[in-house]
């Protein structure tokens, strides 16, 4: 495969419409894997590295829907959900676990290569990168940035910071974070989860001039 070649994996099992669209798409330079079944579509996304997935939601052995819900437990691609049903409840639900994008059959070719193009093009963090404004969180190389500028963390730093991203949107009393971050046989008080959010604040927060960890006082910590 070509370097400069973006990989696309379209999940389809109604094959007149995928025959149309690897046509399309490889006249536009994407390489093309083609899969009909869900189950298979998810291990083929799982063990390969696509650019963006095309995704139906009717399919057999395993809905679109819940082979995105299972894909999102792990990595990130982009994907566009393509379905003959267009009912608010689908794209609510697609959007909801996670899907980049929405397009329902018959569509327009031009559209779907116009959103195909926009989804492929945020490229400047990797798959699995967890993402929060600028701030940018990789779990497997445990590597954290901001507007693409490496934060030097330590594993506790690291590990405090990763375990927050990840649970976006939620707040997380100091004694979770503790058992989560330190372990439960921890010894020493909550005053350590303060002190390392502390340490992150010095490093991201006031280099930055943002405000990406908040206080919710009397609770715990979030990352919004
Ligand atoms: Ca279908």
């Amino acid at each position: 495969m070509a370097e400069d070649k973006k990989s696309i994996l379209v999940v389809e099992d109604e094959a007149q419409i995928s025959r149309f669209l690897q046509l399309e798409l490889e006249h536009e330079n994407y390489t093309c894997t083609i899969c009909a079944d869900g189950r298979e579509a998810l291990s083929t996304a799982l063990d390969n590295e696509f650019d963006l997935i095309i995704l139906d939601v009717m399919l057999p052995s395993l809905n679109g829907i819940e082979v995105l819900r299972r894909l999102r437990q792990v990595k990130q691609t982009p994907v566009i959900i393509l379905t003959a049903r267009d009912q608010v409840v689908d794209k609510v639900t697609g959007l909801d676990i996670g899907a980049n994008d929405y397009m329902t059959k018959p569509f327009a070719i031009e559209e779907l290569l116009a959103r195909i193009r926009l989804h492929t093009k945020k490229k400047m963090s990797r798959a699995n990168d967890l993402v929060c404004g600028k701030l940018s969180v990789n779990p497997d190389a445990r590597v954290a940035s901001y507007d693409g500028k490496n934060i030097d963390l330590t594993k506790k730093e690291f590990d405090l910071l990763l375990y927050l991203m990840q649970h976006r949107n939620i707040v997380v009393s100091r004694e979770k974070l503790l058992d989560e971050v330190w372990g439960f046989d921890f010894y020493g008080s909550t005053n350590v989860v303060d002190v390392y959010v502390r340490y992150l604040r010095s490093k991201i927060d006031s280099v930055y001039k943002v405000e990406i960890i908040e206080t919710v006082r009397g609770t715990g910590y979030v990352i919004r």
